[in-house]
């Protein structure tokens, strides 16, 4: 399955924040959407990085409840991994994997065109194993 089919099932929109929003604001939001990660984007819409509850955990911990005022710039990650339209299930669990990050945005054309969260992944990992399975039970049933 290629990240085009589940982004046709799940939709392409994502919640986009602003570099220069605070930390309390990305909170709001995190909250308000029920999501892990925010990707920061320009108003030019140009991705300049990558927010998730992890970098505000790290946030308080380092400077406590004086965090919520810093900028989403400050803490965000600035290189962010990305994959196409065409990349495979298998292709985004590897860069997840070897990342260590359960987020990856998704570029078309230089845009923002989706995101694949790990939830996605498993959900249909999950779905393509119970599928084997069943063909196999079919197949020995025949048998
Ligand atoms: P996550 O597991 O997605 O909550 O993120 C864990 C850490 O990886 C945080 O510091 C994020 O900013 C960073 N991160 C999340 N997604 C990506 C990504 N696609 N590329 C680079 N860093 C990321």
């Amino acid at each position: 399955m290629t990240v085009a089919r589940i982004l046709a099932e799940k939709g392409r929109s994502v919640v986009t924040v602003e570099p220069q929003r605070s930390l309390a604001e990305a909170i709001h939001l995190l909250a308000e959407k029920r999501i892990g990660a925010v990707v920061v984007v320009e108003t030019d819409g140009a991705v300049r990085g990558i927010l998730s509850e992890r970098d505000i955990m790290r946030a308080l911990a380092e400077k406590g409840a004086g965090a919520l005022d810093a900028l989403v710039s400050q803490h965000m990650t600035a290189t962010v991994t990305t994959c196409a339209r065409d990349a495979s299930v298998e292709d985004v669990m590897h860069l997840m994997t070897d990342g260590r990050f359960r987020h990856v945005p998704v570029i078309e054309e230089g845009r923002l065109a989706g995101l694949i969260s790990i939830g996605d992944v498993v959900k249909r990992r999950i779905a393509a194993v119970e599928a084997e399975h069943q063909a196999m039970r079919d197949y020995i049933t025949m048998a």
